[in-house]
């Protein structure tokens, strides 16, 4: 979706846009733009993705690492926190850039992906590391061609037994999710794919088809949520969207406490707020459904229950 359209829809951005798009560029895939209400200036999802003046002022408990990746990577492209995984950054490119996200060191055109040696020195790593999970993140790993991806798993078999791919394009880009790839993927079992959904009206018919032909294939899929202001504080919401990923088999993995991002104390919560959300959520759904409410600190120790 390019900046005119989107403009011409909510005028409002024009000027809030050049500048948000210098710190974190702005990007919508088509799919999900055709799932807001432009209408609507509070819409949840136009709050994941549309600039806000809001995010041009900072905050004194913004945090420039907040989870405390920079602490943790022993090479470019590698983030080694616990022993039992390795997370490889496969690009910094997305589909769609979400707002909120704490990995926003993305300029376009700047090296977007790694060099071939760094990403040799990565693998390397990877397979040497005793971990038993490699996570494939990034931006996101999807944004990258089949061939890459699939190479990438590939070179880390049989070293590293089980991969997950932690990828937000089944729910952005569901087109991404082509037949071929999901064959491909399958015949690299075991091998895990973590969405990220964080509002029911995420989940099209497209979306649907997308992550059911993963599920059908013998692909898990597990859900990461974050928990934002004005998108989904509230049990009410969470419970909706945690039912429905469990109707598609898809396993409320994770809600996130939102990280302490530049630009985005107008989407987080405090602890208390979230946690009593949270209590009110683990009444209304079943064992299945419920996600672990997790914080992940700024230095660098790791997520933790907080639930
Ligand atoms: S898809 Fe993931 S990595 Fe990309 S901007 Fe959104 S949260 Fe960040």
């Amino acid at each position: 979706m390019g900046r005119p359209e989107i403009v011409a829809a909510r005028p409002d951005l024009a000027e809030v846009w050049t500048e948000a798009d210098r710190n974190f560029p702005v990007r919508v895939t088509r799919s999900f733009w055709d799932r807001i209400d432009p209408s609507d200036p509070a819409d949840p999802l136009a709050r994941q993705v549309l600039p806000s003046p809001d995010e041009l002022r900072g905050d004194d408990l913004d945090v420039a690492d907040p989870v405390g990746d920079s602490r943790c990577s022993p090479l470019p492209w590698v983030v080694h926190k616990y022993p039992s995984r390795v997370l490889l950054l496969v690009t910094k490119r997305c589909h769609l850039t979400c707002r909120y996200c704490f990995r926003r060191d993305h300029r376009p055109g700047e090296h977007e992906d790694p060099s071939p040696e760094e990403w040799s020195a990565a693998l390397d790593y990877a397979r040497s590391s005793g971990a038993e999970e490699v996570i494939l993140s990034g931006g996101d790993p999807l944004a990258v061609r089949d061939d890459r991806l699939l190479s990438a798993i590939d070179a880390l078999r049989p070293s590293i037994p089980v991969i997950r791919i932690h990828t937000r394009a089944p729910i952005t880009a569901p087109g991404r999710i082509t037949p071929a790839l999901v064959e491909a993927l399958a015949a690299r079992a075991p091998l895990w794919m973590v969405v990220h959904c964080n509002h029911v009206r995420e989940l099209t018919p497209e979306v649907d088809r997308a992550l059911a032909s993963l599920v059908e294939a013998g692909v898990p899929v597990l859900n990461q949520s974050v928990l934002l202001r004005g998108v989904n504080d509230d049990a009410e919401q969470l419970a909706l969207l945690c039912r429905a990923l469990v109707r598609r088999r898809v396993f409320p993995y994770y809600l996130h406490h939102p990280d302490a991002v530049r630009g985005t104390a107008h989407l987080r919560l405090t602890l208390s707020e979230g946690r009593s959300i949270y209590a009110d959520l683990r009444r209304k759904v079943s064992g299945i459904a419920l996600p672990r409410y997790v914080i992940d600190p700024p230095d660098g120790s790791g997520k933790r229950d907080v639930g």
